[in-house]
């Protein structure tokens, strides 16, 4: 009798257990005419021939050399209109090669004009992604390596090199020594700052309901400002948080945006008479809508007297923080159980690099680690080793720490830190050009390198300069000389319908000057913000009604 065993892919009939997927990943040392391969072998396609990477790596390298050299001649926001790209490629891929030049032509002629630039120095759209040459080669060297470093054992230097470089930037930073691998604690680069708000939302979650048991789960209430990004939103959606326990506590003017201590404790009251069990508090240093810093060392004295998780997301800011002047901001992180920063926004390493320390590891291993047979192994399971598949969300990982590495390496926290101050220099001098503007305010309180303004509206205006301030950006924006963005304020303190611009001074050196641009029919003109990236040249404020 047959016996009823399915089929493995590219094996015989019958033939399955271990062999038939072992010839599959073994590939090309198949013995030939053993098991038939739907799909014809490599052939004359070498897709790693070492000299045809050299030849198309440099021709690569001299095409973005040259983007960056012209970079300020596209329009910095793209200017196509939805689908443009599918009238310009064909419909299906295309059978035969085609070459490097082709691939070359295509990108000047329909992907630039797609491309919003991101790095270009009229960019001031929300928070800077910024690149460097450092970042770029961390990236080029780990395309190149193009390992897949979700245990220790499948490259060691990828998990090894996360660990000390993590170290060595907590040290920067001044993270207490828990935070440090040397102790309970550690750091793990995620993707993006809302993957590291969802893991520890989902660390913290399963800390409590081991507590307090799982059917809890709708009991559970989490704390954090209406200016927390909406990144913390998504993460309770997906860790099943109930929505109505969001708590989004209002913040205004009073305390400049950030999360007030009463409202936090009176929330918490009255949630624990109801029954309910406050387990999460989120706070943000640098905000995304005016940069505020919420009052970390209170919120973490709260979060402890509560038996709370305690996050700060600093996703921003928390790059200026290696800077001495400006730790204080998240003094009182020793009472965090999890800090996370985006080194791809203000620290030079390219997208993506989030980075978040926990000071107990050993609470994200235990809701994120799974162990299948075909991921065991010797070091693993001896306990001798990290493995960073069990602090986050996917198994595969990148080996993302080579950017970080060759950006401390190469520019050094001295030059980091002027990068950093650098940009706040030049914030503030964009700050008082708008200052000096009667035409313009300041809207919330700039304590970074984002400046926040907005057009005064004429007295009574229906809307507070809502209408006005939205056409004076489309204006600007459509006008490709430089991107901002913009944000809301909502009735508060401050005034109904409050409206703001946010020119982000990130990445590059600004110069203000006014250009004319009609915006009938009322009597402002068009800021026309502008970076020279290297130099204090002269600059100008215009005043031209
Ligand atoms: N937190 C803050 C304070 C942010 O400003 C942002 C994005 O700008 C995020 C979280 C989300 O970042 P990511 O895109 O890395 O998820």
């Amino acid at each position: 009798m047959k016996r009823l065993v399915p089929v493995q892919f590219g094996g015989r009939e019958g033939e399955c257990g271990t062999l038939a997927p072992l010839y599959l990943r073994l590939g090309s040392s198949l013995p030939p005419g053993d098991i038939g391969f739907p799909f014809p072998m490599e052939g004359s396609l070498k897709p790693m021939d070492a000299e045809q990477l050299r030849e198309y790596g440099h021709r690569m390298v001299d095409f973005i050399a040259d983007y960056y050299k012209s970079i300020e001649s596209f329009p910095v926001l793209s200017q196509v209109k939805p689908g443009y790209l599918a009238e310009l490629l064909p419909e299906s891929a295309p059978n035969d090669p085609e070459s490097l030049q082709d691939v070359f032509d295509d990108i000047l002629q329909k992907i630039i004009p797609g491309i919003t630039h991101w790095q270009s120095p009229d960019y001031f759209a929300y928070f800077p992604s910024n690149s460097s040459t450092a970042g770029f080669l961390g990236e080029m060297l780990s395309a190149g390596f193009n390992i897949v470093g979700f245990s220790w054992v499948t490259s060691p230097a990828a998990t090894e090199l996360e660990v000390i470089v993590l170290d060595w930037l907590a040290k920067m930073l001044k993270l207490p020594n828990q935070f440090l691998s040397t102790g309970k604690g550690g750091g793990v680069i995620q993707g993006t700052a809302s993957e590291a708000i969802l893991v520890v939302l989902l660390a913290a979650r399963d800390k409590i309901l081991r507590n307090v048991g799982k059917k809890s789960l709708e009991k559970l209430v989490v704390y954090a400002s209406d200016q927390t990004h909406s990144a913390l939103q998504k993460g309770c959606q997906i860790a099943g948080i109930f929505p109505e326990n969001l708590r989004v506590l209002k913040t205004d003017l009073t305390s400049s945006y950030a999360l007030s201590l009463e409202v936090v404790s009176e929330a918490i009251s009255s949630d624990l008479s109801a029954g309910l069990i406050p387990f999460f508090i989120c706070a943000t240093v640098g905000t995304t809508s005016s940069a505020a810093v919420d009052p970390i060392s209170e919120l973490g004295k709260i979060a402890k007297a509560f038996n709370m998780w305690f996050h700060i997301d600093a996703a921003y800011a928390g790059s200026a923080c290696i800077c001495p002047e400006y730790r204080h901001y998240i003094d009182g992180v020793e009472e965090a159980d999890s800090f996370g920063m985006n080194a791809h926004k203000w620290f030079l390493t390219n997208f993506d690099c989030s980075v978040l320390w926990v000071q107990d590891r050993s609470d994200l291993i235990q809701s994120l680690s799974t162990n299948p047979e075909y991921l065991k192994n010797k070091a693993s399971q001896e306990n001798a080793v990290v493995d960073f598949k069990d602090w986050q969300i996917p198994l595969g990982r990148r080996f993302r720490s080579l950017k970080l590495w060759l950006v401390l390496r190469l520019y050094g926290v001295a030059n980091l830190q002027s990068y950093i101050r650098n940009h706040i220099r030049l914030a503030e001098q964009f700050e008082q050009l708008i200052t000096s503007d009667s035409r313009f305010e300041v809207v919330a309180p700039r304590t970074f390198s984002l400046v926040c303004f907005r057009l005064i509206p004429p007295p009574n205006d229906q809307d507070n300069g809502y209408k006005l301030n939205h056409s004076l950006l489309d204006s600007v924006n459509s006008s490709g000389k430089i991107f901002l963005s913009h944000t809301v304020f909502l009735a508060g303190v401050a005034g109904a319908g409050y409206y703001s611009s946010e020119g982000l001074l990130g990445s590059q050196v600004i110069f203000a000057s006014l250009n004319p641009i009609d915006i009938k029919p009322i009597h402002y003109f068009l800021v026309n913000i502008w970076s020279v990236s290297m130099l204090f040249k002269e600059y100008e404020l215009l005043v031209l009604i």
